[in-house]
């Protein structure tokens, strides 16, 4: 239902739960926030984003990256396990998505036959491994070609962002039917599914295409598509009026 993300020089949780509490007006029953910080940390609650707060407080998530969620069900009941983001099965991957994985069924036989097990009922727990199942083949893998090439085997819509427990710096976006803006800060990245938690910070954004994906380090943002090539960058100026 709602994304948000942020890389930058600034502490990610307090802008991660800003922004999942200006999408709550879209509806959702879950919440959650994964952030990097030596490791990858994960929290999610069923509910409502205070109670997500609630449940943070006294853990002190600390960190410069991270991504956030608030789910709208449509693969698995409403629950903590299956709120967002979804972690891949060794840990490596970390995984927000609005939207539906129409083959999730097929693609979550194939990896289970690698021995792959899943936690969740989502749709969004199968790509996590997926992408997890790429990166893993070759040693020279990057998180954004892992995320390309799960990306070709995916039929269905998507917004997504992703965190590579090995990529510390990093945070991989997608988006396919599913609407997802970039806002441009000085040295910081401010990623949401629509333009509202954005809008406080900049007014220079860049509105991912379909099968547009983008890798945002704090120095910089490169495009491709799903079909690996090279897509050129536009900024926009934010129109709250769309
Ligand atoms: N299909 C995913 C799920 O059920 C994402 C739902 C959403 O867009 O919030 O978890």
């Amino acid at each position: 239902c709602g994304i948000v993300g942020y890389i930058g020089p600034r502490d990610a949780f307090p802008v991660l739960i800003k922004g999942l509490k200006q999408l709550e007006y879209r509806g959702y029953d879950s919440a959650g926030v994964a952030l990097l910080n030596g490791s990858l940390e994960t929290f999610r609650k069923k509910g409502k984003v205070a109670d997500l707060e609630a449940f943070v407080e006294g853990k002190s998530p600390a960190g410069k990256v991270g991504i956030g969620h608030t789910r709208w069900a449509t693969h698995g009941e409403p629950n903590d396990v299956n709120a967002h983001p979804h972690t891949s099965m060794n840990g490596i991957f970390s995984l927000v998505h609005n939207g539906i994985i129409e083959n999730y069924a097929k693609l979550k036989s194939d990896l289970s036959e690698q021995g792959y097990v899943f936690k969740s009922e989502t749709d969004t727990e199968v790509l996590a491994n997926l992408i997890e199942y790429f990166y893993r083949q070759d040693e020279e893998m990057t998180s954004e070609d892992a995320v390309q090439l799960a990306l070709s085997k995916v039929v269905g819509a998507y917004g997504i962002a992703v965190l590579c427990a090995n990529e510390k710096e990093k945070i991989v976006v997608a988006r396919k039917g599913s609407p997802l803006a970039i806002g441009l800060g000085v040295n910081e990245y401010f990623i949401a599914s629509d333009a509202l938690p954005i809008a406080e910070y900049t007014q220079q954004v860049i509105y991912l295409n379909d099968e547009d994906i983008a890798v945002l380090q704090r120095a910089g943002c490169t495009l491709k598509n799903v079909r690996n090539n090279p897509v050129s960058l536009t900024i926009s100026n934010l129109d709250l009026e769309i």
